[in-house]
Formats: structure tokens, C-alpha cells, sequence
């Protein structure tokens, strides 16, 4: 293949896109104590009544003897940097607290010229967030020289036990010569290509580099109909982050006509509740493709397929 069959543009795409991932993080006795009392304005640790080591945060068993008695400490909130590292203007500090055995990991809000040992202080979140960022960070204090002293505090009455969580990941997702060729036809010309096989003779859709049966390189891309057979098919009752469909939806393999492999689409245009009376393994779909004035380039440029009646 030439690389001028690979795009319109000529150039591969990419589809920048996210990983979502939701999910409750639950904070456990101390976790949850700490966080609870940044919201007052209070930095908690925990001293362990075995071997005496004080850490910030508080721990619910300790880190060195696993001993779980521990009393609950009220932290000063000053403390000393240990080490560091900076990204532009953000510096992450690890800082020992007066008083702790332990360093904890926070920003350095303001100041700059660190070295090891030097004094910073704590600075307070203007609105409590229910996270660790209630303590906004430390900022460097040369007068923050008094070693203040830990000594026991109450917890708090009421413990925040679970907090909303949600990491994204942002990424680009480069669709190769083959698939950005596939998205294109789709979009412009309302086509779907798969790829020929030279020694087996077998056009995979969607298109690709290799045969996965040969290991052979495909030697052309090849127009096939927007017509197949249902192979197998799922009800989806499911709600799950990430589906482009309300449930109950169906979810199928096709094999398009002129095609060896299947494609994964959905099935729709009847009454999901009637799926199993109305679908067989082998009947005819066909294609209901999406307005060309709202085409995008992906596979949902075809919006389902369709049962097609009468066979
Ligand atoms: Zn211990
Ligand atoms: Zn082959």
C-alpha cells in the first residue's frame, strides 16, 4: 500500500480522548479524623503507645510495630523541609512537623530557595473542601523557628468516612494509517473498507496491517456492504461510566457481506423488550446510517443496524 490511500488529509488521526474512573474512596478511622479536623483548622497526628512514633498523618495501626492503641495528637503547624522537587512553579515537599517521626507530603505554597531544614508553616484552605487541600500547603517561614510541641487532642465527634473520588486520564489515540483511511471513507463517502488478505483471500473489516490468521501483510483495502449477518448478539441491562446508550440497548457481532471478520455494533429499531422473539443468529441487518451533515468519522457515523424483515 501507498501511504497516499491513507488519508484524505494524508495524515494518520487521533481521537484525543479521557479515561474516567468514579469511585468513593472510603478514609478509614484516621484518614478520616485528619481530614475532618483540616476542616478546622487542625493538624492531627497519632503517637503510638508502643514504640512512641509519631506520625502525620495519624495511622490506624503504626507503620513500624503494627501496634493499634495509639493516642491522637494535635500537631503544631510548623515544621522543616526534608526534600523536594519542582515542576515549573509547583514544588512537592516532603516536611517533617515539629514533633513527628515521620514526614508528610504537601505543596509548598510560597518561597522558594529551599534547602534541607528549611522552616516552613502551615496555610489554611479559605473554604474547607473535605480534602486534604484544607491544609492548602506550607509556605516558607524563617520565623517559624520555635519547635512547638504535639500534645493529645480529641477527635472529633462526627467522621467523614467517604469521599468522591474520580481520576481522569487524558490521552490521544493515534488511528494508524489504517483506521484513520476507515474513518475517513466512512464520514466522506458513506463506505465501509476492510483490508485484503493476499494468501487467504479474507477481507478483514475493520481494516488492518496484518492478517490475524497469516501474519501476512494485507495487500489493498477493499469496499464491502453495509449489509451482513447477525453472528451474535447481547441485551444490555446494565448502566455502566462510559456507555455512548441508555440500557436496555443490543449489542452484536456482524458480519458484513463481502467481510470474514465481524464488527461489534449495536442492533436497534424495534422494541428492545421483544429482542430475543425478533432476532435470530444468521438473519439479514442492514446499515441505518447517520445524517451526512452530522457525520463525525467514527463507526457511530452508522447510527445501529437494523433487522432487515421479510427473509
Ligand atoms: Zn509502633
Ligand atoms: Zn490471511
Amino acid at each position: 500500500m501507498t501511504s497516499g490511500l491513507f488519508t484524505r488529509a494524508g495524515e494518520p488521526q487521533a481521537l484525543a480522548t479521557a479515561l474516567n474512573l468514579p469511585y468513593t474512596l472510603t478514609t478509614g478511622q484516621a484518614a478520616g479524623t485528619f481530614l475532618t479536623a483540616l476542616a478546622g483548622k487542625r493538624l492531627l497526628g497519632s503517637r503510638c503507645e508502643h514504640c512512641q512514633r509519631v506520625t502525620v498523618p495519624p495511622h490506624d495501626s503504626c507503620g513500624d510495630c503494627g501496634s493499634e492503641r495509639h493516642t491522637l495528637l494535635r500537631m503544631p503547624e510548623t515544621g522543616s523541609v526534608t526534600a523536594w522537587t519542582q515542576r515549573g512553579e509547583e514544588i512537592i515537599a516532603l516536611i517533617r512537623i515539629d514533633g513527628a517521626d515521620v514526614d508528610l507530603l504537601h505543596r509548598i505554597v510560597s518561597g522558594d530557595d529551599l534547602e534541607p531544614g528549611t522552616r516552613v508553616r502551615a496555610t489554611w484552605a479559605e473554604r474547607p473542601t473535605s480534602s486534604i487541600l484544607d491544609l492548602a500547603g506550607f509556605a516558607v517561614d524563617a520565623a517559624a523557628t520555635s519547635v512547638g510541641e504535639a500534645r493529645p487532642a480529641e477527635a472529633p465527634g462526627e467522621v467523614l468516612r467517604e469521599l468522591p473520588y474520580r481520576l481522569t486520564l487524558e490521552y490521544r489515540h493515534a488511528y494508524g494509517p489504517y483506521y484513520s483511511r476507515l474513518f475517513d471513507e466512512l464520514a466522506s463517502e458513506r463506505r465501509i473498507l476492510g483490508s485484503h488478505c493476499p494468501r487467504c483471500a479474507r477481507v478483514l473489516v475493520p481494516p488492518r496491517q496484518r492478517c490475524d490468521v497469516c501474519f501476512v501483510e494485507t495487500e489493498r483495502f477493499v469496499e464491502v456492504a453495509d449489509t451482513g449477518r447477525l453472528q451474535a448478539y447481547s441485551i444490555i441491562h446494565m448502566e455502566f461510566v462510559g456507555q455512548t446508550r441508555k440500557p436496555p440497548y443490543v449489542y452484536a457481532e456482524i458480519v458484513l457481506d463481502g467481510s470474514a471478520t465481524k464488527l461489534i455494533h449495536t442492533v436497534a429499531g424495534f422494541d428492545v423488550a421483544r429482542a430475543k422473539e425478533i432476532l435470530s443468529i444468521g438473519m439479514p441487518v442492514r446499515a441505518v446510517w447517520r445524517k451526512r451533515s452530522e457525520a463525525i468519522g467514527t463507526l457511530d457515523d452508522i447510527e445501529y443496524f437494523e433487522p432487515v424483515s421479510g427473509e
